[in-house]
């Protein structure tokens, strides 16, 4: 990790678009000991405290940044790669993928009537939606408190 002195540029501002056209701004700057003060102007953010245009470009995926180049790319990787909150955006987006693939299973795998062992079947999909939501919301809350905190 490059400290604050050695990075040639801090803060980084970058504009994602959303599939519907949506644009925000999303400023990313290094603090003092690793940390990050990260902000983004979308609504999720103002709502909830994170939002996924933070972990996609936390987890080095850049999409859906609006006219993309190399330099930005390489001066925000250099800001985050190593820090706390780059690792806590990892285990977040695991925790996504797997409560998204949790409730997939559910709706898709979902028993019609009560026969059988359907409902011992059900109880399992639902025990699986349980558990990944519960992982899920222990990576948002780890995030959000990383965060706060810078
Ligand atoms: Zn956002």
């Amino acid at each position: 990790m490059l400290t604050r002195s050695e990075l040639p540029e801090n803060p980084v501002v970058l504009t994602v678009q959303d599939l519907d056209g949506g644009r925000h701004t999303v400023t990313t700057e290094r603090l003092r000991g690793g940390r990050l003060r990260m902000g983004c102007s979308c609504a999720a953010h103002a709502g909830q405290g994170w939002c996924r245009h933070q972990i996609e470009l936390l987890c080095l995926r850049y999409g859906a940044i609006v006219d993309p180049t190399d330099e930005a790319e390489f001066h925000f990787e250099h800001l985050v790669m190593g820090t706390p909150l780059a690792d806590l955006a990892d285990d977040l987006d695991l925790a996504l993928e797997d409560y998204a693939k949790a409730v997939q299973a559910l709706d898709a795998r979902r028993p019609a009537g009560l026969g059988g062992d359907a409902l011992r079947r059900f109880a399992d999909l639902a025990s699986d939606v349980a558990e990944a939501a519960t992982q899920l919301d222990q990576a948002v809350a780890r995030f959000r408190k990383k965060l706060a905190v810078g």
